[in-house]
């Protein structure tokens, strides 16, 4: 399945042989010094491999395959909503009128350009229940940091230099805590109660002068609806706090329920997972930010505005934040999103929500009887399972998500949220089809009994591979990223 067998270029090379065919040469052969310094010239023949264009076409095919992505299997990584990206999306992306424009052209020359941006912020304000919306930030924790800076700026305006702690539940994403930093300010965790929500009795404690927000992560990283946002809302208020969503998982509640309904002043929602950006890879994504009134001059700028039938961008905005990206967003990625949005309309995105729910909730409740279930309660767009059962026969999360790739699927996100003992946080999402939940379930199922029988199988995975367990943090800082002779 992923040509473990196929050789590497380096390995199968023949002097003399070519992948190439130039026509003969019809001009005067010339000198490259002619045209470039000696010192600019290659003094020795590079090593490259001698191969037919067949070669060097299996060679890429088969190391396109040894990617696994969304279109060529089950990707349930709990908190990244992998799901389908559905190819109209491209089609519409790659029109000429879209895709060859250039972003310092004037604004009289991109007017369909923009319109669309526009229409995407009202699109996106209907969803989330806010007052105006940017599409300016690349991703989810830019909309984070962009978020936190126009509320820093709302409190300095109002003379409240001291409110500079913003509070962040122990459930919360790691990008929550890691924004406040970048945005200046000081994280204080509030812990979560048995039921695995926020402690209101420990937020009130909490809460005070010196409180700049809440940043809710909803639902939060346990998969769980945070059922007492009223309370909470009121609670980070009357103290003189504003309410920040992380609505990067907005498949959760779409259409359902709306950020700004409950009292929030700011989200952030992630178009390259919800709104079917394609992502992994590191981008590029979008992560627009949405705010109520009370904020609307620190937006960054420019903001579009439309005066009659013309759109322009306003520069005009004394007390933005300022510019938080070059041009106005990742525009490739807002136009799939527009796309996307258009083709579900509210019906279709409220199936989303739906199935997304649905999938995730059972997927729970069969695999509970193999895996630890730390909150046994309904679940939203995903739940966490514990290990710890596994744990006790010398099968560790990781072994568990190891022995998964053999099986063709890519493994939950794991040990993530901290305060679950050996955590596997998985989000099926709304594209899958039952038949593809109950293989991966099997799958589970049969890892379980793998621990029970015969443990060394799931110890020693993975066994298909090309590659087996590698160093992931050095393969992340230091990647090899060319032939090294044996
Ligand atoms: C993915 C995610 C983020 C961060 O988004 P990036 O685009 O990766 O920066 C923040 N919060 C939650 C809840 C997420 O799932």
């Amino acid at each position: 399945m992923n040509n473990a067998n196929q050789p590497l270029i380096f390995e199968i090379t023949k002097p003399g042989r070519v992948g190439y065919s130039l026509p003969e040469l019809d001009v005067p052969e010339t000198e490259l010094t002619e045209y470039l310094p000696t010192d600019y010239l290659r003094v020795e023949e590079p090593n490259l491999p001698e191969v037919a264009e067949l070669d060097i076409m299996r060679h890429y095919t088969a190391l396109s395959k040894r990617n696994h992505g969304v279109d060529s299997g089950f990707y349930p990584l709990g908190s990244c909503t992998m799901k389908y990206n559905p190819k109209i999306n491209e089609v519409v992306a790659r029109y000429p009128g879209l895709a060859h424009i250039h972003p310092l052209q004037d604004e009289s020359s991109v007017q369909g350009a923009l319109e669309l941006l526009f229409d995407l912020q009202e699109h996106l304000i209907e969803i989330t229940g806010m007052d105006e919306v940017t599409l300016q930030p690349a991703a989810g924790a830019h909309g984070e940091w962009t978020g936190l800076m126009m509320i820093r700026a709302f409190h300095e305006a109002n003379g409240d230099t001291q409110r500079t702690k913003v509070i962040v539940p122990d459930s919360a994403h790691g990008t929550n805590p890691a924004s406040a930093t970048v945005a200046g300010l000081e994280t204080v965790t509030v812990k979560s109660n048995e039921n695995g929500l926020v402690d209101l009795e420990d937020l009130r404690s909490l809460v005070g002068p010196d409180t700049a927000a809440l940043m809710l992560t909803n639902p939060n990283t346990l998969g769980l609806f945070e059922e007492n946002i009223l309370e909470m809302a009121e609670i980070v208020h009357g103290a003189g706090g504003k309410l920040y969503y992380d609505g990067a998982n907005l498949n959760a509640v779409l259409s359902k329920a709306r950020p700004g309904d409950m009292g929030f002043d700011v989200v952030h929602l992630n178009l390259h997972k919800t709104f079917t950006g394609p992502h992994g890879g590191g981008g590029p994504g979008s992560g627009p930010v949405g705010v109520k009134k009370e904020l609307i001059p620190f937006l960054p700028k420019p903001v579009i505005v439309k005066n009659g039938d013309e759109y322009a961008f306003d520069y005009d905005r004394p007390q933005s934040i300022g510019r938080v990206k070059p041009y106005y967003g990742n525009f490739g990625i807002n136009v799939r999103a527009y796309t996307y949005i258009r083709t579900m309309g509210p019906d279709g995105l409220q199936a989303v929500t739906e199935n997304a729910v649905i999938n995730a909730n059972y997927m729970m409740r069969r695999l509970a009887e193999y895996y630890d279930l730390p909150y046994d309660r309904h679940c939203k767009h995903e739940f966490v399972l514990s290990g710890k059962r596994q744990k006790k026969l010398g099968v560790r999360t990781l072994d568990i998500a190891k022995r998964l790739l053999d099986f063709g699927y890519h493994p939950p996100t794991i040990y993530f949220p901290l305060n679950v003992e050996e955590c596997m946080m998985i989000e099926p999402t709304e594209t899958e089809s039952k038949e593809t939940l109950d293989a991966f379930i099997d799958a589970m199922i049969q890892i379980a009994k793998e621990t029970e029988e015969n443990p060394e199988i799931v110890q020693e995975a993975p066994h298909n591979t090309v590659i087996k367990r590698l160093d992931e943090t050095q393969a992340a800082r230091k990647p090899i990223l060319k032939y090294q002779e044996a």
